[in-house]
């Protein structure tokens, strides 16, 4: 097998996955590194979540050739609902008003997952390396050497670029020395899909509470996917309460607005943090995703920023020689920091105004500024970013295809 790439990239999961998915049918021998098997019960990023992806992600999806084998599954959203319990009123936003079909739509990781598969497969470009995990990597200069092992014993490849796409802790951020900055929230996300008696098709909920934001997302029909922040301590005993309990709790943080929840599946946590990396490159690899950027769910950007940094990583990939090329991956990092620093600070100012301990809150609260009157200037941010129309359009948010999908 040949053991020369152009581009290597560590982490075949959302965002590597997507990549790759991208890269295929390009000039670039590209290899992608798994440490799980694909379709395991515990791969760790097709799981049992579900993703909001905005309307501009929807059109990166577009443009690398994934939303076809996903809209027939993705749930519409058509109407936010923001509010605070405990309080009178509440933010709308409202596709028709921002003039497009849906503000985004709701999609299962592992459907994400399934429908990456096929195309990677299919591509003669791509080599699929899993289950395989990266032991070391060293950067020579003109290219990186990166040490796998894989079922079939140990391999050396060399890559002109190192894609880091290995989720928040990366091991390949750690062994190359890049410094990242991690703040826990001391929350957990509970997941959970749950079926209400009186669903408001295409509306999607957030909703402040005094144990934390809890988010409800239409799945289509009566089904809900939850995302409910809570302290870390008190998260572990959500998990064990009985369904009868964990519905009580929910309808009673909740409220009547969709009837009663009737049900509820299986249940996950997940601890929050936030991880930023002070720089997006270093010598000849980058990273994308969570490698980059790990970010607290109370707004559903993750996923969306890190469509983002592949579409700007693609931008910059169609005009280079060499994919590892320091002008190319500076250029990159410029891309996405007016973006990035945007995102994560309105991501952590929500996670922390809405976090129960947060000081401010008591004050903001007492002063009515977290009533509708107050939400309306988040109410227009909340559209644009949800819409992912806030950051430098590339050519793929606009809906073009990478210029090697063209011909
Ligand atoms: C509860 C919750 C809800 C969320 N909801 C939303 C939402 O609504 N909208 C949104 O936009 N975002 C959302 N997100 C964020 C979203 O899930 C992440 O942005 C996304 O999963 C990041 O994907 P990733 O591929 O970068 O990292 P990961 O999903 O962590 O994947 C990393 C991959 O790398 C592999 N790997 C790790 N180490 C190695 C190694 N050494 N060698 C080889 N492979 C390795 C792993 O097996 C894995 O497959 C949510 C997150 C959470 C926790």
């Amino acid at each position: 097998m040949e053991d020369a790439f152009d581009i290597l990239i560590v982490g075949g999961g959302m965002v590597g996955g997507t990549l790759a998915a991208a890269l295929a049918g390009g000039p670039w021998r590209v290899g992608v590194i798994e440490a799980r098997p694909y379709g395991a019960p515990d791969q760790p990023s097709y799981d049992e979540r579900n993703i909001a992806l905005a309307y501009g992600s929807r059109r990166i999806l577009e443009a690398v050739g994934m939303w076809p084998m996903i809209s027939a599954e993705a749930a519409p959203i058509t109407h936010i609902h923001v509010s605070d319990r405990g309080y009178f009123g509440a933010a709308h936003v409202d596709a028709r008003e921002q003039g497009v079909p849906a503000l985004g739509y709701v999609v299962a990781n592992r459907l994400v997952g399934a429908a990456l598969m096929p195309l990677l497969e299919a591509a003669d470009a791509v080599e699929l390396l899993a289950p395989a995990a990266v032991e070391t990597a060293q950067d020579l200069g003109d290219e990186v050497e990166v040490r796998v092992n894989t079922s079939d014993g140990a391999r050396l490849l060399r890559t002109r670029l190192l894609v880091a796409a290995d989720g928040a802790s990366s091991p390949v951020r750690q062994a190359l020395g890049l410094t990242a900055r991690t703040e826990r929230y001391g929350q957990s996300a509970v997941i959970a899909n749950v079926s209400v008696d009186r669903p408001r098709l295409g509306t999607a909920y957030e909703r402040f509470t005094d144990s934390g934001p809890l988010a409800l997302l239409p799945l289509g029909g009566e089904r809900y996917s939850l995302v409910w922040t809570q302290r870390e301590e008190a998260a572990a005993a959500v998990l064990e309460w009985s369904d009868a309990d964990f519905l009580a709790a929910l309808q009673e943080r909740f409220g009547w607005r969709m009837g009663r929840f009737v049900a509820v599946g299986r249940r996950a946590a997940y601890p929050l943090l936030m991880v930023r990396a002070e720089q997006a490159w270093s010598g000849r690899t980058a990273l994308v995703g969570n490698a980059l950027h790990s970010l607290h769910p109370v707004a559903g950007q993750g996923f969306n920023l890190a469509l983002r940094d592949v579409a700007a990583l693609l931008e910059v990939l169609q005009d280079a020689r060499d994919p590892g090329a320091a002008e190319g991956l500076n250029r990159y990092q410029r891309l996405r920091e007016p973006d990035m620093a945007r995102v994560i600070a309105f991501t952590d100012l929500l996670a922390r105004l809405f976090a129960r301990e947060a000081p401010l809150l008591g004050h903001l609260r007492a002063t009515g500024l977290l009533a509708a009157d107050w939400l309306a200037p988040l109410n227009r941010i909340m559209a644009r970013q949800n819409m992912g129309l806030i950051g430098r359009p590339t050519h793929l948010g606009s809906g073009q295809e990478p210029a090697w999908h063209r011909t």
